[in-house]
């Protein structure tokens, strides 16, 4: 008899043994279907070593595997990715191995799928609700679920919409196909510099040998083209490559960028896509066919099947570590993923984390610098507004020297850039009358408002109300006023300012699909746009050469809230969204609204002094032991009910591990003490770098009584302390 052990995609279990059927051949890193109770489960064919080698089950309790589905097995080096995965970030490996089986997108390609679209027929019965569905659906089409989604109905009203024949059925296939990509469409003339570093790339694919090589260029230097020829270098050999971006918005932009170098658009990878659009790509990168594959986090976890390389993208965003389920860093589990396949992993960034910088400081990681601009473009020129003596005019933001500069660039028809890292119009709501401010239900948290759409929104649940009348505790009339500017207050202030300018507000509210931020670069591009007002989710990517000035409004707004990495953070996105300002013939200029110009980042930044400003980092990262030279980890504690959450905290603080190498602080409520109802307790835990930090979280925790009602999440090396 043969067996099996099997390691299923749920959470909530270790490996399980089954029997192999007759006639069925259930190779390592196959993947099944097996009985679990009265349900059906995927999983993966383990080891028996794993896991800590579990007792095998007696013959007489196994259960056959139902089926071994017909797509190649899970290789051995992505099965020691999942356990390392598991491991480190001690979460369950049922977890990690939902990220390279999701959902059902592994699921038989050959099977058709019923996907329904508009027929432009309306309806004999037309309801105001059908009406806005059509019209939110407009071109697109998917699954029911998909589209009750995008027309925010229940997917009832999708049925009623198809049996009136306002929407049709089509069959999808899942297993067309994707042009191939040429590598010798259109390369690009490379400088001198770019040269050298792009035949170092081209080596480190060619070698086909593990190595973590950081590009490190200043903006416009040309890194996306350099490392296109690592990615040529991987398609010459007939391999895959597969490039990690921080942000869906970014996709759309990199895809069109990559079909004029390499003649076809990649593979796409994110949550947005459709079902059939993922089940179609996740075969053709288990197969080995999807040859160049661009994509969010999740996409680090696919089966390739004949992997090449991985390249980072703007590899320090701190959106790369993610905050739910995994607590995984998609840029580090990347480089332990070269490193398990035997491939090189290319970190590209203009400011590098100093995590990067340390492994280069180390050894181990091969630094690759472009130092300048391509093409003679000039950096741009950085200074700082002392909002103390230049403030802008009462229940203004922008002050008058940023002003001067706005007015000056309208006058020469050239494009300007403000940047706000704040959604919406106003932060805060306040009662003038009793002070009252309007916070979220569900979490520690002010509502914001959002002006536009008419709405208060939490930016951390999700939660919306419409904006009261009436302050809810005094019941004052007309007393609520908003404090605070979001960007859709800073466009009012253009606007007021500038009637004639034209604007653009870039934020998750306007671009919120691939086409909406496509339709923004063709304005800009266009010159339909004299001044934009975006978020963090514009300083990245964009090449807009007759953009001349960065207006950064409020510099000091990352640097509160005692993050360890407030200023470094602080550094990078000033630094990125100035890398948006004269990447043409005309040079840029960047103004830096700051209460603090003295400060060594906003100082560092203005002299251009990227070596002092990392030094002095570093150095004080050194001297308080924390990362990259100490390590973090924060277990949270949650539940709807407080005295649960504050009892297993308390009993897990009780519990805690007499080290002295390990200090623990806390149990305390977290500062994001409410989150969509759950009431958070924090333990955070600081340790050197030598120091076995997940033993000793999984021997601490493995001795506390756990109660169904509190769930506990542990972060390694966390990013966030909220
Ligand atoms: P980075 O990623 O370092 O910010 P990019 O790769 O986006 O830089 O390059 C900046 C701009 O310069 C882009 O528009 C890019 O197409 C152009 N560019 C860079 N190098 C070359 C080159 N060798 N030939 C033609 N255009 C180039
Ligand atoms: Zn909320």
């Amino acid at each position: 008899m043969t067996r099996a052990r099997v390691l299923l995609l749920t959470a909530a279990l270790g490996p399980l043994d089954y029997r192999v059927p007759h006639g069925t051949d259930a190779p390592l890193g196959s993947v099944v279907v097996a009985p679990l109770g009265p349900r059906r489960m995927g999983g993966v064919v383990w080891e028996d070593e794993s896991f800590g080698a579990p007792e095998p089950v007696g013959d007489n309790r196994l259960r056959n595997l139902f089926e071994v589905v017909p797509v190649p097995p899970i290789a051995a080096p992505l099965r020691r990715l999942i356990e390392w995965t598991s491991d480190y970030y001690l979460a369950p490996p049922g977890s990690v191995l939902r990220m390279v089986l999701p959902g059902a997108a592994f699921a038989d390609a050959r099977r058709p799928i019923i996907e329904y679209r508009a027929t432009g027929a309306l309806p004999a019965r037309m309801t105001p609700q059908r009406i806005v569905a059509l019209e939110k659906i407009g071109e697109r089409q998917g699954i029911v679920r998909e589209l009750a989604a995008m027309a925010e109905v229940s997917e009832a009203v999708i049925r009623g919409l198809v049996q009136t024949g306002a929407l049709e059925a089509i069959s999808v296939s899942a297993d067309q196909p994707y042009p191939e990509p040429d590598p010798a469409f259109a390369p690009p003339d490379l400088s001198a510099e770019q040269t050298a570093a792009a035949g170092q790339l081209r080596d480190a694919v060619d070698a086909a040998k593990f190595e973590t090589l950081l590009l490190d260029g200043v903006t416009g230097s040309g890194k996306t083209e350099v490392y296109m020829e690592a990615i040529a270098a991987a398609i010459d050999a007939g391999k895959q490559a597969l490039v990690l971006l921080p942000e869906i918005a970014l996709t759309e932009p990199m895809l069109t960028r990559f079909a004029a170098r390499f003649g076809c658009e990649p593979v796409a990878w994110h949550s947005g896509l459709r079902s059939t659009e993922r089940r179609r790509a996740w075969h053709s990168i288990a197969a080995g066919e999807a040859k160049i594959v661009v994509g969010a986090r999740s996409a680090l976890f696919l089966p390739y099947g004949n992997l090449g390389v991985i390249v980072v993208d703007e590899a320090h965003e701190t959106s790369f570590k993610q905050e739910d389920g995994v607590h995984y860093h998609a840029r580090d589990v990347a480089v332990m993923r070269g490193h398990f396949e035997g491939l090189p992993v290319v970190l590209a960034s203009a400011t590098p984390a100093l995590e990067s910088l340390a492994q280069v400081e180390a050894g181990r990681y091969r630094h690759i610098v472009l130092p300048a601009r391509y093409g003679g473009a000039t950096m741009p020129d950085l200074a700082a507004i002392d909002m103390r003596r230049d403030p802008p005019d009462r229940g203004r933001w922008l002050a008058p020297p940023l002003v001067d500069a706005l007015a000056d660039r309208l006058g020469k028809g050239e494009q300007s850039l403000l940047f706000l890292n704040r959604r919406g119009f106003a932060p805060l709501t306040l009662c003038r009358t009793c002070g009252h401010r309007i916070q979220c239900p569900n979490c520690t948290a002010w509502m914001v408002e959002h002006r536009l759409v008419h709405r208060l929104a939490c930016h951390h649940c999700g939660h919306v109300m419409p904006p009261p009348r009436l302050c809810p505790e005094c019941q004052d009339e007309d007393s609520l006023v908003a404090c605070g500017p979001g960007v859709e207050r800073v466009a009012d202030e253009v606007a007021l300012r500038f009637p004639e300018a034209r604007t653009a507000i870039v934020t998750s509210d306007t671009l919120w699909s691939p086409a909406k931020a496509a339709e923004f670069v063709d304005a800009v591009e266009a010159g339909m746009v004299d001044i934009i007002i975006g978020t963090q989710l514009v300083t990245k990517g964009y090449h807009f050469p007759n953009l001349t000035l960065v207006g950064v409004v409020d510099a000091d707004l990352g640097l509160d809230g005692g993050d360890l990495r407030a200023s470094e953070r602080t550094f990078q996105q000033i630094a990125q969204v100035a890398g948006r300002a004269g990447r043409g013939v005309k040079p840029g200029e960047v103004l830096i609204q700051t209460r603090v110009p003295d400060a060594p980042v906003m100082a560092a930044l203005v002299a251009n002094d990227r070596e002092g400003f990392y030094s002095a980092e570093a150095a004080a990262r050194k001297s308080a032991g924390a990362p990259p030279y100490g390590r973090f980890a924060a277990l949270v504690i949650s539940s709807e009910d407080i005295d649960v959450a504050r009892r297993v905290a308390q009993v897990l603080g009780e519990q805690a591990p007499q080290t002295k190498d390990l200090a623990i602080y806390g149990p305390a409520p977290a500062p994001l003490a409410m989150l969509r109802g759950r009431h958070r307790f924090r333990l955070l835990l600081h340790a050197p770098r030598s120091f076995d930090l997940q033993g000793a979280i999984r021997d601490w925790v493995g001795r506390v009584d756990w109660p169904s009602k509190a769930r506990l999440a542990i972060d390694i090396d966390p990013y966030s302390f909220v």
